[in-house]
């Protein structure tokens, strides 16, 4: 039951495993964008298990190819030659630009990035690493330092060698604010306030470079293209493409962390850094490539690894057939189901009914987002002053006991993020989040 598994909780797991919930539901069975607790009570998917989930849950397809090489092999290494990690390098290299093609198969996201620092090191013979504040690239030990997030980063100093640039925010940004920014040509937005300056951050970065990082000594530079757990926070048009022409002048690798915005969340295109226009040296990813099977990778150039093949690698699990299975079958699904389509579609179609509540409730702040990566930022309603912590928690309960689990972000905690398995429809919305009405009895501790 929920009480024996919260007992055992307090007693076998560690105590940094939060809960999301005051009143936690105990899940038992997902189809597709559906979940269902230990009662039978269906809820509407927002989260994907972090955004794991791309094209749903027990997918048909992805299970029955699970099911039909599970009575085949396992588990090899990659020591050995086995057909379906082949099949499926080949299919990934060829959703990726020119030459990234070599592909290395790992189990995480903190493991892809850990991998990535160290081509990057390898291959430039820098040391010095600069991911953007408010950034989480994964939890281990190295990674406190790559990860910018204070909250996951222990009352441990960063580690030597990272250093964190101004992530330029278009909604609270230390150098201005504005919305326009994202999709349009600075100097060509319609913003009453003071506009956000994407120079501005270009210089704090180019400073960091010439003060904290001594010039010539950085390795790689570090960006999710929309800040996932930071609360899905864009870029300023332009501003990735400067930060990579200023990290490629000072000897350094420009690293795409795909592993939330790769496989066509974004909508417009299959990964993140498409939008920007630019073409990353390495791209990490995880997450959605194994729709909550473990798998990731890091793809990079020829040159890059060819560097790295100094020293030998190897890892145990990284790309075993069962997890290349999946990984095929996932993106098979998501190009035959037209999921990147589905995730510009529907997710519009949420940003723009999301914006209409938003006229209705001053609490919400600010909707932003691209494809099926969506943030509702809260606020005191008429201020960007983050709504108190009670508060959006009682918002967020509120709205799992109606149904609807949604993930949590941001600097403040404040930011609800919408990124539902890709096959979410408009008729979900309409029929689920529009039908939230307010808890009627008051949540207890
Ligand atoms: N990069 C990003 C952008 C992430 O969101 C995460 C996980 N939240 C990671 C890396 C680390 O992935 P994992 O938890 O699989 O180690």
């Amino acid at each position: 039951s929920y009480q024996q598994v919260e007992q055992m909780k307090g007693v076998y797991m560690p105590p940094s495993i939060t809960n999301a919930y005051k009143k936690p539901v105990l899940l038992t069975q997902g189809h597709m964008q559906w979940l269902y607790d230990n009662d039978g009570k269906r809820y509407l998917d927002l989260f994907g298990g972090i955004v794991t989930v791309s094209v749903g849950h027990c997918h048909p397809k992805v299970n029955a190819a699970l099911k039909d090489q599970l009575d085949v092999l396992w588990h090899t290494t990659n020591l050995y030659r086995h057909p379906k990690i082949y099949e499926y390098v080949e299919q990934l290299a060829a959703k990726l630009p020119g030459d990234l093609n070599v592909v290395y198969l790992v189990n995480s996201g903190s493991e892809a990035n850990e991998l990535a620092t160290l081509l990057a090191k390898a291959y430039t013979g820098n040391l010095d690493i600069i991911s953007l504040q408010t950034s989480y690239h994964g939890y281990t030990s190295s990674l406190m330092g790559l990860t910018a997030t204070q909250s996951y980063r222990m009352a441990i100093p960063v580690p030597p060698g990272f250093y964190h640039a101004v992530h330029p925010d278009p909604f609270r940004g230390a150098f201005g604010g504005c919305r326009d920014s994202i999709s349009q040509a600075p100097g060509s937005c319609s913003c009453t306030g003071e506009c956000i300056s994407t120079d501005k951050y270009v210089h704090q970065l180019n400073e960091l470079l010439g003060n904290s990082v001594p010039a010539g000594r950085v390795a790689a530079f570090f960006a999710e293209s929309i800040q996932g757990a930071g609360g899905v926070v864009q870029f300023p048009k332009g501003y990735l493409k400067k930060a990579q022409e200023l990290i490629k002048k000072n000897g350094g690798l420009y690293v795409a962390d795909e592993v939330q915005t790769g496989f066509g969340r974004t909508g417009d295109h299959f990964w993140g850094f498409e939008t920007h226009g630019v073409k990353p040296d390495i791209v990490t990813m995880a997450k959605g490539i194994g729709n909550g099977f473990p798998l990731a990778a890091v793809v990079t150039t020829k040159e890059i690894a060819a560097n790295h093949a100094k020293a030998a690698y190897f890892n145990t699990f990284g790309g075993n057939p069962m997890a290349s299975t999946v990984g095929k079958a996932v993106l098979e699904v998501i190009e035959e189901e037209g999921l990147q389509q589905n995730s510009k579609v529907v997710g519009e179609y949420f940003i723009r009914q999301l914006m209409d509540l938003q006229k209705q409730h001053p609490v919400i702040g600010d909707v932003r987002g691209q494809g099926l990566m969506i943030g509702v930022e809260l606020v005191e309603p008429g201020t960007k002053t983050p709504l108190t912590t009670s508060k959006v928690n009682d918002i967020h309960e509120n709205i799992k006991d109606n149904g609807v689990l949604i993930a949590r972000g941001g600097r403040f905690n404040n930011v609800f993020r919408i990124k539902p398995p890709m096959c979410i429809t408009k008729q979900d919305y309409q029929s689920k989040v529009l039908q939230c009405e307010p808890t009627k009895e008051p949540i207890v501790d």
